[in-house]
């Protein structure tokens, strides 16, 4: 028989299943860090940015973020920390706990923009854009979605044609994170070898980014549009290693991943709020949280809450050993950003009015979901993925 503690560890009501103890502490340190920067760097400022819909000093915040390592965080070298997959996780569901605008900022410009770089880019392009990346110096956005081509990116309409040895891209994105303030966009466009992916510095004639406004989620983040009018780039600015779909579907997925943990971020911060509230809120003489029907609520959202980190830590063990498939991620994604939006629905209703306010973080977590159940593949594709996975048959057209 093997040794056993001879006393039970207290219960933590941070930690119930103490899935801490899964963790090294290396991991705990890569937490405790991205904690204390959100705590120090977002927390006192994110419901003032969100109410005007800002992101000021974006620029400080990301050489900020690059200074702490958590840009291009998993990937290696050029400048990239190098860390585990469980570790980037951690750090999104750090950062999302602050608010997932700045969880979208991290997650475009490491694992979208950087990651298609170093996977698909040549020597050249890895070492001229990875190591401004990382630091924080350049932002980088990830231009796919079209206005009339969103779920189904394989119909795009963004073209570029070769002339000579150069390639002028023309087309249009539309709900791009990071847009007007990135310094090189990775555009997707078809050509007529099929749908290729270039990297495209923000100041070439003809590309201009104007922002999207008038957003009631994702407020504390940039949005834009991407204008390309025959925007003329070198042989050299097409990503080299792939050809088609899966080149932006594989980015994707290492985002979609981040999305796993983040969501959870924002859950525990509404469920904190809320369990908070319960305590020291009182109507008909005692505090709402000694009610059964509160109790029942805070039960089930801290069920779904570390169920939801269990499943991160787990899809983060299986990318760490390269097992991850794209369909568990869609798992992942489709479970937890759905019950992350649950837990913030039911916090809002234990918080009352006070609940709709910005005082609180809950409503602001809940309306960001809205944007990060849509992003990244619905619920719907995420739905079908999985549905086709178990039957084999294909039910997207
Ligand atoms: C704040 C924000 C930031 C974003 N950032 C980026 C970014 O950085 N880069 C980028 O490229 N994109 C970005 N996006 C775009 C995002 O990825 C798309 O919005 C998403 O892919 C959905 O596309 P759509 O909005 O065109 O919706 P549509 O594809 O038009 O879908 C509308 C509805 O129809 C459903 N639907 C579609 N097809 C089917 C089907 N076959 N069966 C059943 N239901 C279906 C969808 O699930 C959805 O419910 C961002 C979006 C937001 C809101």
């Amino acid at each position: 028989m093997s040794a056993r503690p001879a006393k039970l560890p207290p219960f933590d009501p941070a930690d119930p299943l103490g899935i801490d103890d899964l963790l090294d502490p290396e991991d705990l340190a890569i937490r405790d860090t991205v904690r204390g920067w959100a705590a120090d760097r977002v927390l006192p400022h994110i419901a003032d940015w969100y109410e005007r819909g800002e992101l000021p000093g974006i620029r400080e915040l990301a050489r900020e973020l690059g200074s702490i390592g958590a840009l291009g965080m998993s990937l290696t070298g050029y400048g990239c920390a190098g860390a585990t997959a469980v570790q980037y996780g951690l750090a999104c569901l750090e950062l999302e706990a602050a608010d997932s605008g700045i969880r979208s900022l991290v997650s475009v410009q490491g694992s979208l923009a950087m990651y298609a770089v170093r996977k698909f880019g040549s020597e050249e392009q890895k070492q001229r854009w990875l190591p401004p990346m990382a630091s924080g110096e350049t932002i980088g956005c990830f231009g796919l979605t079209e206005p009339d081509h969103g779920s189904d990116p394989a119909g795009m309409r963004t073209y570029a044609k070769k002339d000579g040895s150069d390639w002028v891209l023309t087309g249009r994105k539309m709900w791009i994170t990071n847009g007007s303030v990135a310094g090189v966009a990775v555009v997707w466009a078809q050509t007529d070898e099929g749908i290729r992916g270039f990297v495209v510095p923000t100041d070439a004639p003809g590309f201009s980014a104007p922002e999207i406004h008038h957003k009631w989620s994702l407020r504390a983040s940039v949005t834009s549009e991407l204008v390309m009018d025959e925007v003329r780039l070198p042989a050299d600015a097409v990503l080299p290693e792939v050809t088609g779909l899966k080149g932006p579907l594989s980015c994707l997925s290492h985002a979609r991943y981040g999305i796993v943990w983040g969501s959870m971020g924002a859950a525990r911060a509404s469920f904190e709020a809320a369990l908070d509230y319960a305590k020291s809120r009182e109507q008909f003489g005692k505090p709402i949280g000694g009610f059964q029907l509160t109790q029942a609520k805070l039960a089930d959202m801290a069920v779904e809450l570390h169920k939801g980190v269990l499943l991160a830590h787990h899809l983060g063990l299986r990318m760490d050993a390269g097992k991850l498939r794209p369909e568990q991620v869609s798992f992942g994604k489709l479970n937890n950003v759905r019950e992350a939006i649950e837990i913030c629905r039911t916090s809002r209703t234990i918080l009352g009015a006070n609940g709709i306010s910005l005082e609180y973080p809950v409503m602001r977590h809940a309306t960001n979901l809205e944007s990060v159940l849509t992003y990244e593949g619905t619920v719907e594709m995420h739905q079908l993925v999985l549905g086709k996975a178990l039957t084999g048959l294909d039910a997207f057209r």
